[in-house]
This record gives structure tokens, C-alpha cells and sequence, in this order.
């Protein structure tokens, strides 16, 4: 009887420890949602209690977390909540609606229905002459709907996030390495999906984006700046749009010349690095260089 007890003992301590340590998800971000349980290997929520158009979101961060978990070698436990156009301001930390996010604990945050920024630059699509959209319409079918690219797509990118926040915390190094991280890993994991529509959807979008080449006049372009004026930089979608299609032609580059095993060695540096004293540029090069090579770094020179 006392060596039941005990075992049972020694059971619930080991359930409890277990629980503490993958149970890292903020819930006061839940107040309000309703838990939609469309899947089994992470959690969902969202402002509405049957949202519809879920299922290709749903498919591709069920094959984004097992790539991830098996290149991170992690089990990671997570919740993606969905919110709608006019609940935005109350669950994400950015506008404009359905520009997806990630917390430090646990959560991302994706759009609902037809949001906001997609709405915006498919009117922008609109105003192209046909021949300019046209690779877009063989990857997105017609009429052209970029919540694809906004919540299916960049997904991927989210979650990506959350792999580095569940070891790094609120100690990462440079805003810009977090988002090499995410664009490189949204990169990775869409390529080694068998469908890959979510590659060539992202892919020819960020394409027509540069190739356009209408950014205007901008008012950030240099890594310090986006350090610096991060959250202006993301209010304003077009500068932020700009650094983000760097980061991701540079991802390209990456995975296509070193593969997966980049993908976990560059997680293990940021993990590495986590220092909540940041380093200056020239230490961080100097440790950048010694672990990636100079090829590595040609590649990623910031030289715009
Ligand atoms: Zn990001």
C-alpha cells in the first residue's frame, strides 16, 4: 500500500514538473474567445465559435510544427487565435487587422474572415495592369485572395517565432536576427511541404512585390534604424514591407545553398546569444563571423 502511494507520488511530481515546463502560454490573452479545438496538436481560438475557411491555415501549422519539432527536436505546445477585423486592437499589439504576430508566451495572432491587409493590397493588385498579376493568378486562382499569403502563408513565419521565444524569452539579440530567423524558417518549412502552393503563393508574391519596386520614399533603411524605430517601422506596412522582403530574398539564398541543418544551427546561435545586455555591432559580427563563415555573411550584408 505505501509503495503505491509513493509511486503515485512520485507520478503526480513527475506530471506536475511536465506540466509546468510545456504549459508556457500566456491565457489572459484567451479572455473572451471561444476554444475552437480544430486540432489536435496545438490549441485554437477565435472571436467567433465557427469560423469557416480555417482548414488550409489549420493544415499547413500542423505540418509547419512537425518540421519544426523535428529539425528543433522540441514538442512544442501552442495557441494561434484567430480574430476578426473588429476585434483586432483587443488581442493583437499592432494594427492594421490581420497583419499576424507572435507573443513572447505562446500565442499567435492571425486574422479572420477577409482582413483588413489583405483587403488593402488586393486593391492594390487591382490596380496592376493584368500582365503583372498573372503568375500570381496560376499560384492563387482567381479572384486573387491574399489572406493566403497574410494567414496561411505567414503563419509559418509566426510560429517560427514562438520556437525561438520558448528557449530565448524577452532576451533575443537584434529585432533584425528574429526576422531572418522567421522569414528563413517560413522558407524552410513551406519547401519541404509536398504541396507546395504555400511556397509558390508566398514566393510569387514577395516577387511581384520587388520586382514592382513602388516603396517610395522611405523613411528607415538601416539595421540600426529598424532596432531603434522598430514599432514605427511596423506602423508603417510599406517600410516594414521593405525590410521584410530583404530578410526574405537573403532566407532564400540561405536555405537553398545550406538546408535544414542552417535552420537549427542558426536557432541554437540565437539561443546562444540570448543576452539581456546586447551586444554592439562589432562583437556581434566578430561572433556572427566565427560561427556562420564569411560566406554566410556576404550573404546577408546589409549594403542597401
Ligand atoms: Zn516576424
Amino acid at each position: 500500500m505505501k509503495i503505491k502511494i509513493l509511486l503515485l507520488a512520485v507520478f503526480i511530481v513527475s506530471v506536475s514538473c511536465k506540466q509546468e515546463e510545456t504549459d508556457w502560454i500566456d491565457r489572459t490573452k484567451h479572455e473572451g474567445l471561444t476554444n475552437i479545438a480544430l486540432s489536435d496538436n496545438f490549441e485554437t481560438y477565435a472571436t467567433e465559435a465557427e469560423p469557416k475557411n480555417l482548414a488550409n491555415t489549420i493544415n499547413n501549422l500542423e505540418l509547419a510544427k512537425a518540421y519544426f519539432d523535428k529539425v528543433f527536436d522540441e514538442d512544442l505546445n501552442f495557441a494561434v487565435l484567430f480574430i476578426d477585423n473588429q476585434n483586432w486592437d483587443t488581442y493583437a499589439f499592432a494594427p492594421p487587422p490581420g497583419m499576424p504576430q507572435s507573443y513572447f508566451e505562446g500565442n499567435i495572432v492571425l486574422g479572420l474572415n477577409k482582413s483588413i491587409i489583405a483587403s488593402g493590397f488586393e486593391q492594390a493588385l487591382s490596380q496592376m495592369p493584368p500582365q503583372a498579376t498573372q503568375e500570381l493568378k496560376t499560384h492563387f486562382g482567381e479572384p486573387i485572395d491574399l489572406d493566403k499569403f497574410f494567414r496561411d502563408g505567414l503563419a509559418l513565419h509566426e510560429l517560427a517565432h514562438l520556437y525561438q521565444f520558448y528557449r530565448t524569452g524577452k532576451n533575443w539579440e537584434r529585432r533584425w536576427l528574429n526576422e531572418l530567423f522567421g522569414n528563413l524558417c517560413q522558407v524552410a518549412a513551406s519547401k519541404n511541404f509536398e504541396d507546395q502552393s504555400t511556397f509558390n503563393q508566398m514566393d510569387s508574391y514577395q516577387n511581384l512585390v520587388i520586382r514592382n519596386n513602388q516603396w517610395g520614399e522611405l523613411k528607415y533603411k538601416t539595421l540600426e534604424e529598424f532596432e531603434i524605430n522598430y514599432f514605427d517601422v511596423m506602423k508603417t506596412g510599406r517600410n516594414y514591407g521593405w525590410y521584410q522582403t530583404k530578410f526574405y530574398t537573403m532566407s532564400k539564398a540561405l536555405y537553398s545553398k545550406y538546408g535544414d541543418s542552417f535552420v537549427a544551427k542558426f536557432r541554437n546561435f540565437l539561443i546562444k546569444l540570448k543576452n539581456p545586455e546586447k551586444l554592439d555591432d562589432t562583437a556581434l559580427n566578430e561572433l556572427m563571423t566565427k560561427e556562420f563563415g564569411q560566406e554566410v555573411m556576404s550573404i546577408i550584408k546589409w549594403d542597401y
